[in-house]
């Protein structure tokens, strides 16, 4: 195997399990014998040393400044059940805090760094698993991690990848980026071919939501708001609200179960408009108080205030504003413009569960954004709740990087 040798002192961090080797510490690489370049292939297994020659750990190789992910600390090669152990692991924590029940058949199974698996994401919905990778070490490995899936999991049949957005955009990839890996009934090609020929449903908290990860963003669902929606039904009795980047209709199903006078769903994909529909058609056949609405949502909101509209519950969930570190100044600009627009709009003693998950924006900034919100609008406003990732969204305590979802919910008078 090829062998890393890091500068002085650049072992620390990995000691203390900080899974990242950065391209800066590297002091210099010596190629497995049976290597045919001059550098390690991306996507190749690599074993890391100190400069004093100790065994660090394993892992992928990767062109850029993460050069190594390590998979397995202190170790020369990857025990040989790797993958199985620690699915098997990650799923005994999903089990053990209670998220696998009939009831709820939806959680992440892996969560990246957060589940010592760096550049792996697996979300299950019912008996489907969908994996996607964000490293080539991931996708060169990605038949092995399905079998340990269908091994470790007892509900997972079916083991879709979904990876064409997530790999590194210039690495030269090998095999389909998106496709079946297991399928347990035999299917003709046809199917195959158009996915849209099924439907696939997965359970959360008691509520029905169809799932399409081929059409569908990320994994298909954003399973990372589940404890926040829950949050949503405690409080949203007699309520208008209004869902905002409502994506699949998460919050608008708990809004309604959780009795609210009417539901208003608004975001710019009409794709994301129909699933809402649906959803809403198969959990509550009946309603009358539910209403979709395709638009964008500074317009939405501009245009509703003129009309003098009010909410007593409004949900701010916008996709990530800052993708990148040199974004952020735009983005803490935008979640400032979207939290003004809602407070605006909110009746006195209303609540604005405003999100944000950019990874790039820390707590501190994203509060700070509110806090000038709230401010330009000159409204009394208490944080009632501070927000974040859930339990199967697992933050490795040396990993700070992994912590990206944050919330606040406001009281408003
Ligand atoms: N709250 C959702 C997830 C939101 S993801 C849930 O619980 O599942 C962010 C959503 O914002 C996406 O569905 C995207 O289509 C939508 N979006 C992006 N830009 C938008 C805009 N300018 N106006 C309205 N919606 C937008």
């Amino acid at each position: 195997m090829t062998t890393i040798y890091l500068k002085p002192h650049k072992e620390e961090s990995l000691r203390r399990f900080h899974p990242w080797v950065f391209s800066g510490a590297i002091a210099r690489v010596v190629l497995d014998a049976k290597h045919k370049g001059d550098a390690p292939e991306e996507g190749e297994l690599v074993c890391v040393h100190s400069a004093a020659n100790e065994v660090l750990g394993v892992g992928h190789w990767q062109v850029g400044s993460i050069a190594v992910r390590i998979l397995a600390f202190g170790v020369e090669e990857l025990p040989k059940d790797f993958w199985a152990e620690r699915i098997r692991a990650a799923y005994q924590v999903r089990e053990a805090i209670g998220l696998v029940r009939i009831q709820n058949n939806t959680f992440r199974l892996i969560h990246g760094e957060g589940d010592f698996l760096p550049g792996l994401i697996v979300d299950v919905y019912a008996d489907t698993a969908v994996v996607q990778a964000h490293s080539v070490g991931i996708h060169v490995c990605r038949n092995e991690i399905a079998e340990a899936l269908i091994a470790e999991v007892p509900q997972v049949k079916n083991v879709y990848y979904k990876s064409d957005d997530t790999l590194p955009f210039k690495a030269p990839i090998e095999g389909e980026k998106v496709g079946w890996l297991k399928r347990h009934q035999t299917i003709s090609n046809d199917v195959k071919q158009s996915q849209t020929a099924e439907e696939y449903w997965s359970i959360e908290n008691g509520l029905s939501f169809r799932i399409d990860w081929l059409r569908g963003q990320k994994t298909g669902f954003f399973v990372d708001q589940r404890e926040n929606r829950a949050l949503v039904e405690r409080y949203a009795k007699d309520k208008d609200v209004l869902n905002m980047f409502c994506y699949t209709g998460g919050f608008s199903l708990y809004a309604l179960r959780g009795g609210a006078k009417s539901v208003d769903s608004v975001d710019v994909s009409q794709k994301a408009i129909d699933l809402v529909n649906i959803n809403v058609a198969r959990n509550f056949p009946d309603a009358t108080n539910h209403r979709a609405v395709a638009a964008d949502a500074f317009e939405y909101l501009s245009q509703q205030k003129a009309e003098g509209k009010t909410y007593d519950l409004i949900i701010l969930d916008p996709p990530a504003f800052a993708k990148h570190r040199d974004a952020v100044k735009n983005a803490l600009r935008g979640y400032q413009r979207i939290n003004a627009k809602a407070i605006e709009m909110i009746r006195t003693g209303g609540l604005l569960f405003t999100f944000s998950c950019s990874q790039a924006v820390d707590k501190e900034a994203f509060r700070l954004a509110v806090f000038s919100a709230a401010a330009q609008v000159g409204r009394k406003v208490r944080i009632l709740h501070q927000l974040h990732q859930p339990q199967d969204h697992p933050i490795n305590i040396y990993h700070p990087e992994g912590e990206y979802l944050k919330g606040l919910v406001l009281y408003v008078e």
